[in-house]
Formats: C-alpha cells, structure tokens, sequence
C-alpha cells in the first residue's frame, strides 16, 4: 500500500484511516495499537501540525537530533510520548534514558549494562522493547531469534530490567509477513505483550500479526 501526503496532517490522517481498516479486519480495538509518527530529519514546523492535529507519540531514531529539536515542542505540549527506534549506542544511554519514555533498540550486553545503572541513577523507567533480528541479517542491529529466549532471560535476571516487548525490521527485500509472525511468536513464549512492528509500507500487515506500535514516518511527513 502507498500513501501519499499533501501535508504531515493529512498524512496523519490517511494512515489513521487505515489504522482502522486493518484494525477491523484483524478484530482488534483500535486503542491495541499505538501509532508512533516517526518525524526524524523533520523540523518542528513540519511535527507541530501533527501535534495540533492530537497526535501525542513520536519517534526518531537520533539521540543527538531528538534532543535539539523536542525539548521545545514538549515543553507546550507535556503529554507527548517519545521514542527512541535507532540504534543506541552504550555511551549515549544518559541522554537516551533522559530524553526518551520507550527505547525500542535493546540488542546488546553492553547496552542492557549501561541503561540498567542510567534507570537506576536517574530513577526513570522507559518501556524497552529488545529489538530481534528476524532475517538475522549480518549489517543489522538485534539479537538472532534463537539466542533470544535466553537474552531476554538475562535481562530479567541479570540486569533486572523490565523488558515491555519485542521489535523487528524485516529484510527489505522479503514478504514481511513470516517475519512478524516470528517476532510473535518469541513474545508470546516469553510472556512479552508488545510488539513494535510495521512502517509506512507494511503497518496493515504487521497489525494483522498483532503489532501493538506500528512506526510510521513517510506516509505521514512525506520523503525524507
Ligand atoms: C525510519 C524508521 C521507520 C519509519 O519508516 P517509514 O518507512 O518512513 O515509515 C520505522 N522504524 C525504524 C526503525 C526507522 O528507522
């Protein structure tokens, strides 16, 4: 499916349309899937019609980008949710647990030691969501699905962090669908119910596989 946009609002509010097409036919309440309008490499004056528009969920995939431009935005509107959906690096774990109320790039040892001592010492608790590389993709951030079961027991046990689900990037160049599907399934055998999955061109698609926060940027901002 491609959406095009004249504009972020009515960008918004075509993907918000299909939200709850693909939402109907899957059965779910709209209120089981979290939209999370992905505004990297956007400025404020493309993201503040999108909040006058009652969006309230925001993603980038920046520390660095996120922390120059939403201290201001979230300053007139307190309720906004950011997300953090790139890579983290361990060194910017600081200014990551600081900024961001849901990080959703959990993929490495290093970094669960360096957010457990930031939660710890700054007394703030993001959802974190361990990010699984479906396609096992060699280039690609995230823990292989057979070595998952035992990360995210580590995590728990080791670090004691409260892990809030799972997210995956399917290869570009595959069906999507076997990829959620497996993404699924390793949350729900670990007792994990959110799944972060679907972008502009798949969101439908990862909602009919139980996506709980689907991340959606062009279809609302337009090209990057
Ligand atoms: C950029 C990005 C998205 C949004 O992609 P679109 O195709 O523009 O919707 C979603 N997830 C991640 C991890 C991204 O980096």
């Amino acid at each position: 499916m491609t959406l095009t946009s004249s504009s972020p609002a009515s960008g918004l509010a075509a993907v918000e349309t299909e939200i709850r097409r693909a939402c109907k036919e899957a059965r779910r309440e709209r209120t089981s899937v979290n939209l999370i309008a992905v505004s990297k490499t956007f400025e404020a004056d493309a993201i503040q019609p999108v909040i006058d528009a009652g969006q309230r969920m925001f993603g980038e995939n920046r520390v660095q980008e996120a922390k120059g431009k939403w201290p201001a935005l979230t300053e007139a509107q307190p309720a906004i949710a950011l997300h953090l959906i790139g890579p983290l690096q361990s060194n910017k774990a600081k200014e990551a647990v600081a900024l961001f109320d849901a990080i959703h790039s959990v993929d490495r040892p290093s970094l669960c030691d360096a957010l457990a001592k930031e939660i710890a010492g700054q007394g703030k608790s993001p959802q974190l969501f361990v990010q699984i590389n479906t396609g096992e993709e060699p280039q690609k951030a995230g823990i292989a699905p057979s070595e998952a079961d035992d990360f995210l027991a580590r995590c728990r046990d080791h670090w004691g962090l409260a892990i809030t689900g799972l997210m995956c990037i399917p290869p570009v160049e595959e069906a999507v669908a076997p990829h959620f599907a497996l993404t699924a399934k390793i949350a729900a055998r670990n007792g994990l119910t959110q799944l972060s999955m679907g972008m502009s061109a798949d969101f439908a698609t990862a909602i009919q596989f139980g996506a709980t926060h689907v991340r959606v940027g062009s279809a609302i901002f337009g090209h990057r």
